[in-house]
Order: structure tokens, then C-alpha cells, then sequence
């Protein structure tokens, strides 16, 4: 909203005076923040912002906007005679620095100009304000004549640096910019001119004024710069915030060894700790600090240097802390013993951090309970169970590689190229990294066993990656330098080869690849779960605890996993899963000694034969099932039966085909394998996705579903016999008719039944249901509601189906489709809300209508996202289930959801 003073039209320009915090979305953030400051009463050198509304209109007209430029002189004006200055007058100048700032902080933007209103004769007067110190004149001078010329013009800045180097090397080895006396820099000042007026075309502008227009206008241009535009679509913000120009008025931290300039944490924001954390470069000015020109003091050297401003400055990151409620970052800057504060905001962090500050922050009464919570990050908690690159090792390794950070975590392993490898090896004890183009179902048994996964191609959705998270096994996907060359059994990247059983290092937390073994270190968070006493005493730990504990208690949604073995229903169970909301059985038809068995059923042709199979299937599903409710005692397992088409349990019909051929040629027997083809091509399917699988392969193939329901129940009764208390839910996939499910309850229900009475046995909970996947089901919910006693979302198939696309080849198109906008996000990470999230609610709200008592869930990857498991919350889900390495991330999130409606953080600012 423009806000419109009644006679002048918009007002595009605040002083420090008039704005606040709260106003980062017209002030930018460091305007809002520099406003505060003011307010509260610190040292901050005295400014104006122009609204990022005048960027806006800047943007859409290509001019400046009615009235802005009258505007920027009147505020000028009242800046010169509060300073009592003048902008670039010749006697005792008025300098500025002009600085870019957006609602969000972003790469991209414009960098910031100091020294604006510098010509040949105010640096005569710069000079005698400064007690005729000449050489610092100069030195500004030379610095803005160089910022300008870059930042606002676009000079490139090694012809500059280059220029800069020339005349230090002069002064000898190692000599530093500190060395240059005034000649030199007099000097060195006539050369940056010329190099100016060679790339502009004109004189280096000695009219203040005029400066001070092409910088402003030069902020409201770098919006829209290519790098901001990709950091905002990364990002998700918004095109049209636009950003706000800071003129701020000038200080010196180059005015020799009195002065000088920082930056501050008011805590350590890599490890959290309570103590004052920064950097400090005596006789420099703005970046220097953070440029690495000189190498710079640690933020306590400060305190012996000068005590006096080291104190000011602690009392003023305790009032910032105090005020904001949060970590702050602060940049200051001493002019001979004068601090002042040039920009706060609430400091960026580690996860790690995240935990430590929100946890030390409600022990000190910054924050309450509520708060607290809210400050963590739920997407950034699974990092903090993930072993890492030691830090001091991580600094000094090159990557020959970089890929998208696909699945959290650091590995060390020999590359391996296959996943039989993989398995292989791994089964051994050798820590393995599988290293493919992509992977593919094919490849889950190695995948499982190795310590890393790199792949040279494939997204963040990739099979891969999928996996990976689900596992919880770190990734790397889509690194595109790696070309793999299977012949030589080696890769190459950025001109290094690396060979079969070569150790390489994967960093999952950034997508780094290096060669050897970096040295990991253990999550002090992992080691505390499982039970490591003295990391238990660990503040991670103790926050971890505090803040789960407080979650359990906020969220309303339950959750639950996906878990498909007793071995991972255990580990869901320890991380605080309520249940199973996904088995899925597809593993328990593989394996060595269910191969036959499965190509029996497959292949009879009498129901007789098919009996058979199922019965030797039967003993070893129900073992499966035995050892999963045990897992899962006392809590609701979801059951799904048989989804996917049947010819992915038989070999691949090409490698068959060649097979066969090959055989005949060299006159081998080879009729069991042309049996198995015939089969595999009789199966095959132009569509296997959209083909025989779900409910219509439990529908043709009579009598799976019912071995299927065989195992569970007597599965169930077995453990409930044992003393234990099996909650069973059946699911029945991919319905998308009230028929079919009705028919196959009508179908199934009877064979539960009489395992049942024949072991005379009662369950506590035994419910039907079905999945809701496919577009159709979500549309009649409300008849297929009368018929099932449970609903689970499948968003991974409803999202498919929805959309049309498919989330193994989505990766071909998908960036291409962010950089155009034509999708808001990518729809398998997070809920569609609009469309997929609408036939959700829509199916939830009539299923609910038509039948009070169904339970409602979702078990899509989506569980275990944040803003996802944010929607379950708001639709009124009963649970959300996710891979048990996100059970603790979505329990989090469903207390956060919770508390959102109530709460609102001051994070904001
Ligand atoms: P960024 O957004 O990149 O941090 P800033 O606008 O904060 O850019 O400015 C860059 C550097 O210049 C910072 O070190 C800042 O403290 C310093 N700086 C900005 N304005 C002034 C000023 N008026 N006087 C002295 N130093 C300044
Ligand atoms: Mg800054
Ligand atoms: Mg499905």
C-alpha cells in the first residue's frame, strides 16, 4: 500500500526517525532495522530510506517518479543541516554511503557505495575535518572513485584491484594498502580515473548530486539483476517487493589506528555458545573486514585495543538481544574511539545453533516455551542427526565436484559402480559409495548397503534421492561434472579420475564431492539417542528433549511412519512414531527364496498352481508380519496389499530377450528362459503406471489379496496370543470406484473372519480402508467413504495423477519449469495446495460428511515436509506418516502448525 500524504502524493522517503522494525516490507530490512536502532536510542549516523515502493515505480516506468527527486533534495537538505554539512561542499563535506535493502536480505543486490560526495576539491575538506590528514582524504577518495565505478557503472573491478596491486608490489614485498602514503595514492587516484573514463566513456562525475542520482537509481535497477532474480526464485520471494535505498551518513573506520570496523554476533552462530563472536580490522572501512585484505582481529582483541568502545559495544549487543529476542548480527564501525552502529539483524545460524540459542534463550527467560519452539527450523532438525565433515577439514579440502544436496549427511566410502557391488561389499563391512548416472528400483538392494550415493544426473526427486532420504542414507544427485566411464570403471570430474575401490568423500548438507577419505565426526545428537551418556549432558541433547516434549504436547496431528520392516518400524518407534501409516508388502515378494513361489503364482494356469504358490508365500509373509506388529505393539499398522504391476517381479524383458537369443545361437537349453519371456512380454505394458496394479491386480488376480489378508490376520493373531495387542489396518491401493472396494471388502472381509473364529481370537482394531491416489477417488470420496473406515492420502500418485506428471522423469523439465513460474514450487517436495491440496480437502471435508467415524491420513512423501504436514494440519487430518528418518521432523512441524495459529514469533524482523 502506497501511502498517500494528502497535498505531496506518495511519500517515497522515511528518515531513521520515522520508521520501525516492523516496516521491512516498504523500508527494507536494514532501513526497518537502522529505523529501530535510531529509535532506541544507539549510535546510528543519522539517514533516510527510500521506500521500495519508489523502486517499484522506478521499475514499471523506467523514470523517477512523480515528486521523488524533490523529495531526495528536501530530505538531503534536512540531513545536511542536522550534520550542519554539506553534500560534497568544498570546505567541510557532508559524505554518504548509499546502501540497497530489500525485506529479505539477498545476494545480487546492489553492493554498497561509501564515500558519496567526494570530488577534487571536498577531499581537500574531508582532509582538514580530519585534522589535515591528508592521506586518509585520499584514501576514501580512491575508494569511492573505485566502488563507483564498479558498483554503479559497472567497471570491472580487477582492472581496479590490478591497478591497486601495481602500486603495493612497488612498495615492497608484502606490502599492504595501509603502506600507500599520499603520492601514491594522489597517483593511484589519477589512474583509477582514467580507467574510469576508458569504461564509462565519460569523466568520473564531480557533481555530488549527481552522484548520489545514478547510485540510487543504480539500487533500483540491480532488482532486478540477473543474479537477485535466481536467488529469488530459488528462494521463493516475490518479483515485486523491490528494494529500498539507504543514505546513510558517513563514518570513518579508516582513520587510522583509533578507528576501524566490524562485525558481531551477539552469540557464536555456528555452535550456539553465549559469547560475543566477530571480527575486527583496525584502520578499514566497510568490507574490508570481510574482504580478507588484512587479516583481522578476533571481536575480544577488541577489548584490550580500545576497552572503552569494546564496552559500548557489548552493552549495545545486549540491548539488541534484548530487544529483538533473538541472536543479532550487527555491523559497527569505531571513528578515533566513537562506536557506531551501522546495521543489525537477527543473525543467521547453524541448525546446530538454532537449538543451543532458542534452547538458552527460554532457560533465560527471553523467550517462553512457545516461542521457543517456533525458532527451529523443522526442515534443517534431520541435519543435526547426520555426521559431518569435521569443520577444520572441510576448510581446507577442494571438491572436484558439486551436485544438489540431495539427502543430508557426510560418507566416506571406496566407489563402487554397481549395486550388486555395492551389496556385495557392503555386506562385508566395506564402507561403499554407489556411484551411477541414476539409479533405478533395480539398484535399491546396494543402495541400501552403501554409506553414500552420488549420481551425475537426476534431481533433488530423483529415485535416487528418494531413496536416499528415506533411508537416510546421505546423497548427492545430479552432479554433472562427474562423467562416469563404466568401460574403464572409473569417473572422471574437473580433470581428476577416480577408479573402482578409490575412497571419495560426499557431503550431503551442500552436494560437495572430494577424492579420499575426509575425516567425519559423529552428531553429538545421534550419539545422545542412542543412548551415549556424555552426550546426553550435552545442551544439543537437553534442547532436543525439552523442545520435542513440549511438541508432543502442541500437536494436535499424530504421526506416524512408513515402514515396510520390524527393523524400520523399530527405528520409527524410537523416534516417536504412533503407528504405521504405510507397510508396504511389494519387499516380501522378492528375495531369493520367493522368487519361485512368485513366478509360480505368476505363471499357473490353474487355480490349483496358483494355490500352491500362495501357499508357500503365506508361512513367510506372515513371519514378516509377525515381526512388524511385534515393532509396532499397542499401535495402528497400516497395511497396504500388493500395488505395483506384476511383471516388475520378473526379470527385464530386453536383458531376457538377448539372453534367449544368445542361447539359441550357441544351441543352449534355454526354454525355461523363453517361458519366463513369453510371460514377461504377455505382461508387459505400454503403461505399467496407469496399468494392471492396486485394487485391479488384487481384482484379476484372485486369491493374492486374500493370502495377503491370510498372513496379516494370522500374523496378528499370533501376536496377540503372545500377549501383544496387533492394531490392523488393511489398505487396499489405487481404488478409484466405490465398487472396487466395496467388492473386495465383500471379497477379503470373510477370510479375516474365519481366521478369527477359527483362533478364536479378538482384535482390539481391525479397520478397512483405502488409499486415495488417483484424481477420481478424491472426487467420489463421498461414496467410496461409506465403504471404508479409513482414508490415506497417496500423494505421491495423486500429485502424478494430478498433474499428469511423472516424478521419475519430472527432473527433465522441472528447473525449466521454476525459472518460467509455471509452477510455484516443485509439487512432489510440497503440497499442490490449489489443486492437489483442494481435491484433499474436498475429499476429506465429503468422506468426513458421509461417514463421522473415518479416519483420515496421508502417507505420501509430503508427510514429511514441513509446510505439507502445515496443510494436514489445517485440512484436519488425523495423522501424517513419513520415512521414520522424519518422524521427529514432522512431529515437530505438527506442533509448529499448531502453534502458528496462536503465536506469532518476533522472529520477523
Ligand atoms: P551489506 O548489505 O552488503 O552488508 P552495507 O550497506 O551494510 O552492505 O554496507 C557495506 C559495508 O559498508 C558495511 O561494512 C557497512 O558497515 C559499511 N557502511 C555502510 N554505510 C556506512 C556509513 N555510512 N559509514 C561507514 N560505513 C558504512
Ligand atoms: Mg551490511
Ligand atoms: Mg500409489
Amino acid at each position: 500500500m502506497v501511502t498517500v500524504d494528502p497535498k505531496a502524493g506518495p511519500k517515497y522517503i522515511y528518515r531513521f526517525t520515522e520508521g520501525n522494525a516492523q516496516m521491512r516490507e516498504l523500508l527494507g530490512g536494514k532501513g526497518a532495522n537502522l529505523a529501530e536502532m535510531t529509535n532506541m536510542g544507539l549510535h546510528v549516523p543519522p539517514g533516510f530510506t527510500v521506500t521500495t515502493e519508489a523502486c517499484m515505480a522506478y521499475l514499471a516506468s523506467g523514470k523517477w517518479p512523480e515528486g521523488l527527486e524533490e523529495d531526495v533534495e528536501q530530505h538531503l537538505r534536512a540531513l545536511e543541516s542536522e550534520m550542519g554539512k554539506r553534500l560534497g561542499e568544498a570546505d567541510d563535506p557532508l559524505l554518504v554511503s548509499v546502501r540497497s535493502g530489500a525485506k529479505f536480505s539477498m545476494p545480487g543486490m546492489m553492493d554498497t557505495v561509501l564515500n558519496l560526495g567526494l570530488n577534487d576539491e571536498s577531499v581537500q575538506g574531508l582532509a582538514k575535518q580530519s585534522g589535515g590528514d591528508m592521506r586518509f582524504a585520499l584514501d576514501s577518495y580512491r575508494r569511492f572513485v573505485q566502488m563507483f565505478g564498479k558498483i554503479v557503472m559497472d567497471v570491472p573491478s580487477e582492472t581496479f584491484e590490478i591497478k591497486l596491486d601495481e602500486y603495493k608490489k612497488r612498495k615492497g614485498q608484502g606490502a599492504q594498502d595501509t603502506d600507500l602514503d599520499s603520492a601514491d595514492l594522489e597517483a593511484l587516484l589519477r589512474d583509477f580515473r582514467t580507467i574510469y573514463r576508458e569504461h564509462v566513456g565519460v569523466e568520473f562525475p564531480q557533481e555530488p548530486r549527481e552522484q548520489l542520482r545514478l547510485a540510487v537509481e543504480a539500487v533500483f535497477k540491480s532488482w532486478n539483476g540477473r543474479r537477485a532474480r535466481d536467488y529469488r526464485r530459488q528462494n521463493k520471494i516475490s518479483d515485486d517487493l523491490g528494494t529500498a535505498v539507504n543514505v546513510v551518513a558517513m563514518v570513518f573506520g579508516n582513520r587510522g589506528m583509533d578507528s576501524g570496523t566490524g562485525v558481531a554476533f551477539t552469540r557464536d552462530p555456528a555452535t550456539g555458545e553465549r559469547i560475543s563472536y566477530g571480527d575486527y580490522l583496525p584502520n578499514a572501512q566497510g568490507e574490508d573486514v570481510v574482504a580478507g585484505i588484512r587479516n583481522t582481529l578476533r571481536l575480544q582483541e577488541l577489548a584490550d585495543l580500545d576497552p572503552k568502545s569494546y564496552g559500548e559495544l557489548r552493552q549495545a549487543m545486549d540491548t539488541l538481544e534484548r530487544h529483538y529476542g533473538d541472536m543479532c548480527d550487527i555491523e559497527f564501525t569505531i571513528e578515533k574511539g566513537k562506536l557506531w552502529i551501522l546495521q543489525t539483524r537477527v543473525g543467521k545460524r547453524t541448525a546446530f545453533a538454532e537449538w543451543v540459542i532458542a534452547y538458552d534463550m527460554l532457560e533465560e527467560g527471553l523467550v517462553n516455551e512457545d516461542e521457543a519452539l517456533l525458532r527451529v527450523d523443522a526442515n534443517r532438525l534431520e541435519q543435526l542427526f547426520k555426521p559431518v565433515i569435521k569443520a577444520e577439514v572441510k576448510a581446507s579440502a577442494r571438491s572436484i565436484a558439486k551436485g544438489l544436496n540431495a539427502s543430508p549427511g557426510a560418507a566416506v566410502g571406496r566407489v563402487v559402480f554397481s549395486a550388486d557391488e555395492a551389496e556385495e561389499q557392503g555386506q562385508r563391512g566395506e564402507p561403499v559409495i554407489l556411484v551411477r548416472r541414476e539409479t533405478t528400483p533395480d539398484d535399491y538392494h546396494g543402495m541400501i548397503r552403501s554409506q553414500g550415493i552420488l549420481t551425475s544426473a537426476g534431481g533433488t526427486n530423483s529415485h535416487a534421492a528418494v531413496v536416499a532420504r528415506g533411508e537416510g542414507i546421505p546423497a548427492v544427485c545430479g552432479a554433472d561434472g562427474i562423467k562416469i566411464d563404466l568401460p574403464s570403471r572409473s569417473f572422471s570430474a574437473n580433470g581428476t579420475t577416480v577408479g573402482d575401490g578409490e575412497f571419495v568423500t560426499i557431503d550431503g548438507f551442500d552436494g560437495a564431492v572430494y577424492v579420499g577419505r575426509l575425516e567425519l565426526e559423529e552428531s553429538k545428537l545421534e550419539r545422545a539417542r542412542r543412548g551415549d551418556e556424555s552426550a546426553r549432558k550435552e545442551r544439543i541433547w537437553k534442547a532436543f528433549e525439552r523442545f520435542m516434549g513440549h511438541a508432543d504436547s502442541a500437536r494436535r496431528l499424530r504421526v506416524r511412519a512408513n515402514a515396510d520392516t520390524p527393523e524400520q518400524a523399530r527405528n520409527a518407534r524410537e523416534r516417536g512414531a504412533e503407528g504405521i501409516g504405510l507397510c508396504r508388502t511389494e519387499h516380501m515378494f522378492l528375495g531369493e527364496e520367493r522368487v519361485a513361489a512368485v513366478r509360480q503364482m505368476i505363471f499357473a494356469s490353474t487355480r490349483e498352481e496358483e494355490e500352491e504358490a500362495y501357499a508357500q508365500l503365506l508361512p513367510l509373509q506372515r513371519d514378516d508380519f509377525v515381526g512388524i506388529f511385534r515393532a509396532m505393539d499397542g499401535l495402528p499398522v497400516t497395511v497396504r496389499l500388493l500395488d505395483p504391476p506384476l511383471h516388475e517381479f520378473l526379470p527385464d524383458l530386453t536383458s531376457l530377450a538377448v539372453e534367449v537369443a544368445l542361447g539359441k545361437e550357441r544351441g543352449k537349453d534355454v526354454s525355461e528362459q523363453e517361458r519366463v519371456l513369453t510371460k514377461v512380454r504377455e505382461l508387459h505394458e505400454a503403461n505399467p503406471m496407469l496399468g494392471l496394479r492396486g485394487v485391479r491386480l488384487g481384482i484379476v488376480k484372485v486369491g493374492l489379496y486374500a493370502m495377503q489378508v491370510r498372513a496379516i490376520l494370522e500374523a496378528a493373531c499370533l501376536v496377540q496370543k503372545e500377549g501383544g495387542d496387533p492394531k490392523v489396518e488393511i489398505m487396499i491401493p489405487l481404488v478409484a470406484t466405490r465398487e472396487e472396494l466395496r467388492q473386495m471388502r465383500e471379497e477379503l472381509e470373510p477370510v479375516a473372519r474365519e481366521i478369527l473364529n477359527s483362533e478364536g481370537v479378538k482384535l482390539s482394531h481391525l479397520e478397512w480402508g483405502t488409499m486415495i491416489e488417483v484424481p477420481r477417488a478424491a472426487v467420489t470420496a463421498r461414496e467410496i467413504a461409506e465403504v471404508a473406515e479409513f482414508f490415506s492420502f497417496g500423494t505421491n500418485d495423486l500429485t502424478q495423477m494430478g498433474f499428469g506428471f511423472s516424478r521419475d522423469d519430472i527432473g527433465k523439465f522441472l528447473s525449466m519449469y521454476e525459472q518460467r513460474r509455471l509452477l510455484p514450487a516443485n509439487p512432489f517436495v510440497t503440497i499442490d495446495r490449489p489443486g492437489v491440496g483442494r481435491l484433499m480437502r474436498m475429499a476429506s471435508e465429503e468422506g468426513r460428511g458421509a461417514n463421522k467415524e473415518l479416519h483420515l491420513g496421508i502417507c505420501g512423501e509430503h508427510g514429511g515436509d514441513p509446510a505439507s504436514v502445515a496443510f494436514c494440519h489445517e485440512i484436519g487430518l488425523d495423522y501424517v506418516s513419513c520415512s521414520p528418518f522424519r518422524v521427529e521432523t514432522a512431529r515437530l512441524a505438527a506442533a509448529q502448525a499448531a502453534l502458528a495459529d496462536a503465536t506469532t514469533s518476533k522472529r520477523d524482523v
